[in-house]
């Protein structure tokens, strides 16, 4: 589906040093300073801090119980979302829906919502393409191009909180496994979280947040000392150093052992189970024996495996292996103790694995855009 509605007003932007760019990239004791700047008393702050975020008000017209005179000055100098919404896709009869997203300069960005029974579920990216290159990924092709802002993720989320309500769903979770590597964006992904989180905003518990890193070991540290309860998952992909270099080239920097490590030391810190995804490629990462490995490799650890069939991409020489295969890939793990669940990615009709939507629509640049 494709919206129509009008384009919101273009922002500038020069990296890192323009910010706060929009409304969700400010803090409520920030909006309440610069509202007041304005001669607004600061219980209006938090009026419009609910429309956002407990209401999900899709622009400051909608606040019906602001002064028009707030309403024009937060339309001309804070605009409510920087993103614009280009492209909507649904599959899996409607229960997947992926967004394609243009930030204020122009970039492409993507979000996906996943209904499933009991549980709606969306992924955001952090970043416009990403530094990582694993060897599959359609977003590694391009490298980085920037980080987003702790705002633009905050949009993904309150848009797909929205798309969710409009089908008389709640939004229950939120995994950052979209485009970008969340530890090499740390600064903003941590204010997206504080600002989801939030009691008087969206209230959405950090538990229900899980964080996904190709490893980076100083940042697992890092998170492990964070207030937030969330949920760590790590892309470890081969059991080896060897293979998985070849697969996640930050294996180079960050080998298995010291990432092992810094996963224990996480477990040990927080208490929390560790998620490893490993995306399953036939003749690469497959086989009896590399299961034996990696049952080896987490024996012991408060851990869980999810085994990823791969979403094949056109560019790229990976296939999914058959069923049978990931079937025995996952038994062997089960037979050594090692818990773990096969869990196929969502709307392979729509390019839903992480990148494919953007790296194929460098053709929808021109198209018109809607508020996200
Ligand atoms: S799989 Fe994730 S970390 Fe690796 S290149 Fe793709 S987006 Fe980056």
């Amino acid at each position: 589906m494709q919206r129509t509605s009008p384009d919101p007003p273009q922002i500038p932007f020069s990296r890192r040093s323009s910010r706060p760019l929009g409304f969700y990239d400010l803090t409520l004791d920030q909006l309440t300073e610069r509202m007041t700047a304005w001669g607004f008393p600061a219980f209006r702050a938090r009026q419009v801090w609910g429309w956002a975020y407990r209401n999900l008000a899709l622009g400051y017209d909608e606040m019906t119980n602001l002064p028009a005179a707030l309403r024009e000055n937060l339309a001309a100098e804070l605009p409510l979302s920087t993103l614009a919404t280009v492209r909507e896709l649904t599959a899996d009869n409607g229960e997947t829906i992926k967004t394609l997203y243009r930030t204020g300069d122009g970039e492409l960005v993507e979000t996906v919502l996943m209904l499933y029974p009991g549980r709606a579920t969306v992924c955001v990216s952090c970043q416009v393409g990403c530094a990582v290159g694993c060897a599959f990924c359609a977003t590694g092709l391009g490298g980085l191009t920037r980080n987003l802002t702790s705002g633009e993720i905050v949009a993904q989320a309150v848009g797909a909180a929205r798309r969710a309500r409009d089908r008389g769903r709640a939004l229950t979770n939120l995994v950052m496994m979209g485009m970008g590597e969340p530890l090499q964006n740390y600064a903003e992904t941590m204010e997206f979280i504080a600002t989801l989180n939030d009691p008087d905003g969206m209230n959405f518990g950090a538990r229900r947040i899980t964080i996904s890193t190709s490893g980076i070991v100083p940042k697992i540290d890092a998170l492990a000392d964070e207030p937030w309860q969330v949920n760590l998952a790590v892309s470890l992909h081969a059991p080896g150093d060897e293979l998985r270099s070849s697969l996640v080239p930050i294996n180079r920097r960050y080998p298995v052992a010291e990432l092992m490590a810094a996963c224990q030391r996480y477990i040990d810190r927080t208490g929390r189970r560790v998620s490893f995804e490993y995306a399953l490629m036939r003749g690469i990462n497959d086989s009896d024996d590399t299961a034996r490995a990696l049952a080896d490799l987490l024996r012991g650890m408060l851990c869980h495996v999810n085994i990823i069939p791969l979403n094949p991409v056109d560019v790229l020489p990976y296939e999914r292996p058959d069923p049978a295969g990931i079937e025995r890939f996952a038994d062997t793990l089960r037979a050594a103790g090692i818990p773990a669940t096969v869990r196929y990615s969502r709307g392979l009709d729509i390019d839903a694995a992480c990148g494919q939507l953007r790296a194929k629509a460098s053709e929808l640049a021109s198209e018109t855009a809607a508020p996200a």
